[in-house]
């Protein structure tokens, strides 16, 4: 195995006050550096068996101080899951001393991991694919099961395949196009060919299509919506809130390996985590109107990919129930009129103005009813007639989004390249670049492997 890596670390236990923390190291010297720091009599980490751990303590080796009291793992490559040595250091002493670990570990010649690296080593040595790999981030990240689904699918390999079966109708094309070139059997050979070219082009612009469409949905799954719930004050934003909350649907997560400091708040609904954004700015606030006008509410609101906008339906609309909702107009938004076990004083009828009567949701906290009847319209909204599909592969991935997009610009200039008589062989290279970006997903795109498939291709068809 090649390895030109250097040695990385990262604290692997989430960010707070866990009882144990873990500081991992990857890479050559990981056994040399655990070792330069532990102490037990005399023993010496870079003798002990692979897949073993240890007792000891850990001491900064310049002051000679002793930082805690800790169990070392020792794994040797390649059965790891870098495939590179690994060392688990798990200490007890909180925040501070998994801090001290870390810090001490770098200043004797580790460096500090980059976010999802040791799972790029994964891939880089040839553990998983790409695809895979980012699948491993997902489930670290993910907020709910079917969030969860969605990443184990790709794990799987359920990305991987289909974009390998619409890489072998690009490669199956080449070939066959590059036999009509090599050995014109017919005088029309151009044009069965550009026939043939113009067919299959289109057939993988549907299927990338296909895959673009459920990318949408992919990353709502994956980042959740971000919701404000927004309406005036004691119209029973906090009473929905706990609502969601008390039904277990509250879900505070830190999004492990990225950014280990935000911890976020996420509300679980059927499935769709919605991501309750700017919750002290818009959501808590005696005047919202003007809380809004503060430039942080007005771009948190403006950047939610979901409103919830609570009406008190016992009141008539007030004028600032009557600004919201005209500031709101154009988002994507749920109004709940809510309070309905009092004197109803605001119709459906009357939001007219403001919004079609399917987004308009009658509630009552105090009683409980209409929750069932916002998440049917969260749904609907975001995966309007798709529900049913649990076993969708969901493109979650911007990289693979991109991508893909991307492809679908090749494919495209392959259309126009036919449609405007350009000669085949410079068609064939946009309908290559497409076979490349698609293997760019699943990382295994290389120019040679084109040449030895297009060649083994040619071979079994002729
Ligand atoms: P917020 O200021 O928008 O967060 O409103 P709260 O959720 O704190 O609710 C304000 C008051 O309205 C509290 O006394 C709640 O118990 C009450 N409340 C909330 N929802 C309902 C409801 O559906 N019906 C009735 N009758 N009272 C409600
Ligand atoms: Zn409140």
């Amino acid at each position: 195995m090649i390895n030109e890596f250097d040695t990385i670390t990262a604290i692997s236990t989430p960010p707070g006050e866990g009882a144990i923390g873990i500081v991992r190291l990857s890479g050559d010297d990981a056994i040399t550096i655990a070792d330069t720091l532990y102490q037990a009599g005399s023993k010496n980490l870079k003798d002990v068996p692979s897949h073993t751990i240890h007792y000891g303590h850990i001491r900064n080796p310049k002051t000679d101080e002793i930082i805690d009291e800790v169990m070392v793992t020792i794994m040797r490559a390649p059965k790891t899951f870098t495939k590179e040595d690994v060392v688990e250091i798990n200490c007890h002493g909180g925040v501070v001393s998994v801090n001290r670990i870390l810090q001490t570990i770098l200043q004797n010649g580790a460096r500090m991991a980059e976010p999802g690296e040791f799972t790029k080593r994964a891939f880089l040595n040839g553990r998983i694919d790409l695809s895979q790999a980012e699948a491993v981030m997902d489930l670290i990240r993910a907020k709910t099961d079917r969030a969860m689904d969605v990443a184990l699918r790709q794990l799987d390999g359920d990305l991987s395949n289909l974009i390998r079966n619409i890489r072998q109708i690009i490669l199956n094309t080449l070939a066959e196009v590059e036999v009509n070139i090599d050995y014109p059997e017919y005088d029309d050979v151009e044009e069965v060919t550009t026939k043939l070219l113009k067919e299959k082009t289109m057939e993988v612009q549907g299927h990338v299509e296909q895959l673009l469409h459920t990318a949408k949905q992919g990353k709502i799954l994956r980042e959740g919506l971000e919701t404000a719930i927004i309406g005036r004050p004691n119209v029973g934003k906090s009473s929905l809130l706990n609502r969601l909350i008390r039904e277990e649907k509250a879900i505070v997560t830190d999004i492990a390996g990225t950014t280990r400091d935000t911890i976020e708040e996420y509300v679980n609904v059927n499935g769709v985590p919605l991501k309750l954004v700017d919750t002290a700015g818009i959501r808590e606030t005696d005047d919202i109107v003007e809380q809004i006008g503060v430039e942080r509410s007005r771009k948190a609101l403006m950047e939610a990919d979901l409103i919830l906008l609570l009406i008190n339906q016992s009141e008539t609309l007030a004028e600032e129930d009557k600004e919201l909702l005209h500031l709101t107009q154009d988002m994507n938004r749920i109004i709940l009129l809510n309070k309905s076990d009092l004197a109803p004083q605001v119709s459906v009828d009357e939001l007219a103005e403001w919004s079609s009567p399917e987004n308009v949701i009658t509630t009552s906290m105090l009683e409980q009813t209409g929750l069932d009847q916002l998440e049917k319209q969260i749904s609907e909204m975001f995966f309007a007639g798709e529900t049913g599909e649990q076993d969708a592969t969901y493109i979650s991935n911007v990289r693979h989004i991109a991508l893909l997009h991307e492809a679908q610009e090749a494919l495209a200039e392959v259309i126009s390249g036919i449609e405007m008589d350009m000669p085949v062989d410079l068609v064939q290279i946009d309908f290559t670049r497409a076979w490349e970006l698609l293997g760019e997903i699943t990382g295994d795109t290389v120019q040679d492997e084109l040449l030895t498939q297009l060649f083994s291709q040619f071979c079994l068809g002729k």
